[in-house]
């Protein structure tokens, strides 16, 4: 059969300045590593079993109806800004309309050489391509708004970093790629006629409900906070959370040193280029009010009085930081079995992690282990958490079904950093197996797996994980 994918190009129909087209430039030898049958399913594709899968997915054939285009941003890369920065390495071939009524982009990540390239070359290797293929699908599987992945494949080509790398191409599947570096590219210009048709175009894909530009910015912040609370409660550090990184869907992209933390630390950073921390894991709920801010700023120019939209705008950010907390309180809340929280109930869940923090819990198994109440272990300090445990028990006495929320919200399962770097040095040397059992796995993260207990182990010492790289 041939590959048919029902593209849609409403992107590529948007005013020149957003775009340029630009076709994927082909590889030497492509061959698949990984293909998502049951997105591709709810994507509404037909015919993947075309011999020629792995070339289109490389981008050496291009699928009828795409119309491969580069996207043009701008964004804010730890704390600086760039006026123009755009898919580097990326084409986006178009759109389909999924068996949901959902408009989802299909974009290759990887695929060569763009105008927007600046000192790159185009190219992923695959590592990262591995990484970001299972950690957005096990962040899907735990529930996060996520970008998916539908392939991966091997180019048959090296790229060159500190040495030569296996090459690799990601075809990634997003609500739309329009970040808020997409409104400040056309900000920082004043180029107010495309920020409106961006506007707009973002209103009717994402936000029909929106009257305006100040309703779409509470729009996003809602999502954005709710993002922020989902992530950590999963002990989920992005790494990367510059404003080109951060969409206007409210859905996590581009899976780069990120990482979740084993041992609890408010202050956990991976990311080798955050030297600061300005990303670390409690300062996301920070930095996403920043990048709120800085999608206001572009907003503002759409307003009528720029004054009076200024204050209005402002009220909404400020009040940004409540809104993260009531989110951050209903998910932590639910980790431990409490599905109305009151404001008080924030004491015992902060105390909860002052006392993991000083004896180094592992996050995701110590709340794993309260959810049926054999948490005792994971302390260093019994008797403190005995204490603790006196008052949470009093609180959820009162609670329907603690155990049931709590292991909806606590997973057995996350990507583990020291696996993810086993996957990758396994695949580097062409041993898929690893990459396709944390895939299986993490398909499922709530359930217990008899027989994946390794999986759930936090590392040795010596398998301790320090740094990520992208
Ligand atoms: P990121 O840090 O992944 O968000 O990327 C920031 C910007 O750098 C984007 O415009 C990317 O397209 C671009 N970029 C990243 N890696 C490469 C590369 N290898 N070649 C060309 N552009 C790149
Ligand atoms: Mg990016
Ligand atoms: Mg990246």
């Amino acid at each position: 059969m041939t590959l048919n994918i029902p593209f849609e190009n409403t992107y590529a129909r948007l005013p020149a300045p957003m775009h340029l087209a630009q076709r994927p430039i082909p590889v030497k030898a492509p061959s698949l590593v990984a293909f998502n049958a049951d997105l591709a399913a709810e994507l509404g594709l037909t015919g993947t079993d075309d011999p020629q899968l792995a070339a289109y997915l490389a981008g050496n054939s291009i699928p009828d109806g795409a119309e491969p285009l580069a996207q043009l941003y701008a964004g804010h890369q730890f704390g600086h800004f760039n006026p123009q920065l755009g898919d580097g390495r990326a084409v986006l071939l178009g759109e389909v309309v999924d068996i949901n009524g959902i408009r989802r982009d299909i974009q290759l990540k990887g695929s060569g050489q763009t105008p927007y390239s600046r000192r790159g070359d185009g190219r992923a290797w695959l590592g990262p391509v591995l990484r970001e293929y299972v950690v957005s699908e096990a962040m899907h599987a735990l529930g996060v708004p996520t970008t998916r992945a539908l392939a991966a494949v091997r180019t048959g080509q090296e790229v060159i970093r500190e040495r030569p790398l296996p090459g690799a191409v990601l075809t990634r599947v997003a609500q739309s790629h329009i970040r808020v570096g997409t409104f400040q590219v056309f900000a920082a210009q004043r180029d107010v006629d495309s920020l409106r048709r961006l506007y707009e175009y973002t209103v009717a894909r994402h936000y029909p409900y929106a009257k305006d530009p100040g309703d779409l910015l509470q729009m996003v912040m809602d999502q954005q906070a709710e993002l922020i609370a989902h992530w950590m409660s999963f002990g989920f550090i992005h790494g990367v959370m510059n404003t080109d990184n951060c969409t206007l869907s409210g859905e996590t992209i581009d899976y780069g040193p990120c990482a979740f933390m084993d041992r609890f630390d408010p202050e956990a950073r991976y990311s080798s280029i955050d030297r600061h921390g300005r990303y670390s894991y409690s300062a996301q709920a920070d930095i996403i009010v920043w990048n709120m801010a800085q999608l206001a700023t572009s907003l503002v120019l759409l307003m009528p009085d720029t004054d009076a939209a200024v204050d209005q705008f402002t009220n909404q950010i400020n009040a940004m930081p409540y809104l993260i907390r009531a989110k951050w309180l209903a998910r932590f809340a639910a980790k431990i079995g409490i599905s109305n929280p009151a404001p008080e109930d924030s004491d015992l869940i902060g105390d909860l992690l002052n006392l993991m923090h000083h004896g180094q819990a592992d996050f995701t198994n110590t709340f794993r282990a309260l959810s049926r109440d054999t948490a005792r272990d994971q302390f260093a300090d019994r008797p403190a958490f005995d204490a603790w445990r006196a008052r949470w028990q009093d609180r959820i006495e009162a609670e329907a079904d603690p155990e049931t929320v709590m292991l909806g919200s606590n997973p057995a399962f996350i990507p583990r950093n020291h696996r993810m770097e086993q996957m990758i040095s396994a695949a580097t040397s062409g041993d898929d197996a690893l990459f396709h059992r944390l895939n299986r796995v993490l398909a499922d993260p709530f359930a217990d797996q008899p027989g994946s207990e390794d999986l759930q182990a936090p590392p040795q010492p010596a398998e301790i994980v320090r740094a990520t790289f992208c």
